[in-house]
């Protein structure tokens, strides 16, 4: 059995960074920037009319002036007018700023009287004007190598004219849970049957990744279909087996796995839950063998494949999220293995939540953060401790 920190060690050290490819932007979402991404334009571009209303000077507008309407900017057209002090310009929201003019008057706080407009508020220079460069200076970092691409990243590229966006490799991964005991949702459940959760939960987080599923798929305790499944899923870049990675008769993942000629480098981490883990290589596929405990399978894929899939998707940081929070009560590990406790952080406190076993998913199902307890640490309520969270 090796430490936690050796495993995951080995197993980022196993796998290496995709080659990157470059792709339109909205097909960029949850990808990794493999560039540095320098804006080419200032924004806004140019200095432009944050209302409906009317630009003019203000040094020349005090409440109760009449100013004369000397012509019309809509958005869209720059049609390069200019005003003196006692003239005003009808403007409309992100149209180009008349020269001459320093300041908007919201078309509510004036009259408007043929050609001529009552001003009826003070106004300052610089209201209602967004300057040229005032959010984003050209030249200035928007995206940084290994970066998360999220939906505001995606519209920042697009405000800078950028089509497309050059994005780490794509991830495909297989997933395969097996058990006889194992029951398609959907069918009928015999006694002493269970329904398969472990597929649909590995498939949605390796989609939460940003990776692409090709096949999820269950499988018996038998060895011929389990080669069969194997040498699909190793055409990929990565393989999930949930379950029989264990040591009973039933569970035949390693050993089918050697003898397809995998080399198996990871076998049983100390970590609770899921100690049964197992990671290994074949055909330049990295493999995951994760127990069939689904909140084992859970735990085991926050702690070993998310950091793979996203190292090789050229993510900077693999990490889950840290939040600190304030324990609810009193947590202590005597055990010989590092506990992931499962709970809700909410408010800035965690509280464990639910049974702390491997196989009661309701408890998983309503947690957002697991806490780490070292062994031996022997941690109080009130104490600040940092989770981990990934929703
Ligand atoms: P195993 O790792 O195959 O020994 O399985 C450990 C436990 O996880 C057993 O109680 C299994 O019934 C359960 N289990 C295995 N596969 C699944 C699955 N796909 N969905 C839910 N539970 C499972
Ligand atoms: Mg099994």
């Amino acid at each position: 059995m090796i430490s936690e920190e050796e495993a995951r060690r080995r197993v980022l050290q196993s796998v290496g960074s995709l080659r990157e490819r470059i792709v339109p932007i909205s097909e960029a979402l949850d990808c990794f920037s493999t560039r540095d991404v320098l804006a080419r334009l200032s924004l806004p571009t140019f200095d432009n009319s944050a209302m409906d209303g009317y630009a003019l000077v203000a040094s020349s507008s005090k409440k109760g002036t009449r100013l004369r309407v000397v012509g019309e900017q809509p958005a869209g057209i720059d049609r390069e007018l200019r005003i003196s002090p006692g003239e005003a310009v009808r403007i409309f929201t992100g149209a180009p700023i008349p020269a001459g003019a320093d300041a908007v008057v919201m078309q509510e706080d004036t009259t408007r009287e043929g050609d001529e407009l009552v001003v009826n508020v003070d106004v300052d220079s610089g209201e209602f004007v967004r300057r040229r460069g005032c959010d984003l200076a050209e030249g200035q970092k928007i995206l940084e190598r290994g970066e998360r691409i999220r939906p505001a990243t995606i519209a920042l590229l697009a405000s800078q004219g950028f089509a497309d966006v050059t994005i780490g490799g794509q991830v495909n991964a297989a997933v395969v849970s097996t058990g006889d005991e194992v029951v398609m949702p959907g069918k009928k459940l015999g006694r002493g049957q269970i329904y398969d959760s472990n597929s649909i939960l590995l498939q949605a987080l390796v989609q939460r990744c940003g990776a692409s599923v090709t096949s999820a798929e269950h499988c018996p305790d038998q060895r011929e279909p389990l080669v069969k499944a194997i040498q699909r899923g190793i055409k990929g870049q990565v393989l999930v087996i949930a379950g029989g990675v264990s040591v009973g008769e039933h569970d035949l993942v390693q050993s089918t796995l050697r003898s397809l000629g995998a080399k198996i480098d990871i076998w049983r981490v100390a970590i609770k839950p899921g100690k049964p883990f197992l990671f290994g290589q074949a055909n330049g596929c990295a493999v995951f063998g994760l127990p069939g405990n689904p909140v084992s399978a859970f735990v085991t894929f926050l702690q070993f494949v998310r950091p793979a899939i996203l190292k090789m998707m050229g993510a900077n940081n693999v990490n889950l999220r840290k939040v600190p929070a304030k324990l609810t009560v009193d947590l202590t590990n005597e055990g010989d293995r590092p506990h992931y406790v499962r709970g809700r952080v909410e408010n800035g406190t965690f509280s464990p939540i639910g049974r702390q076993e491997s196989h009661a998913l309701f408890g998983l199902s309503q947690s957002n953060a697991l806490l780490r307890v070292a062994v031996g640490d022997s941690l109080k309520a009130g104490e600040i401790i940092d989770v981990q969270t990934w929703d």
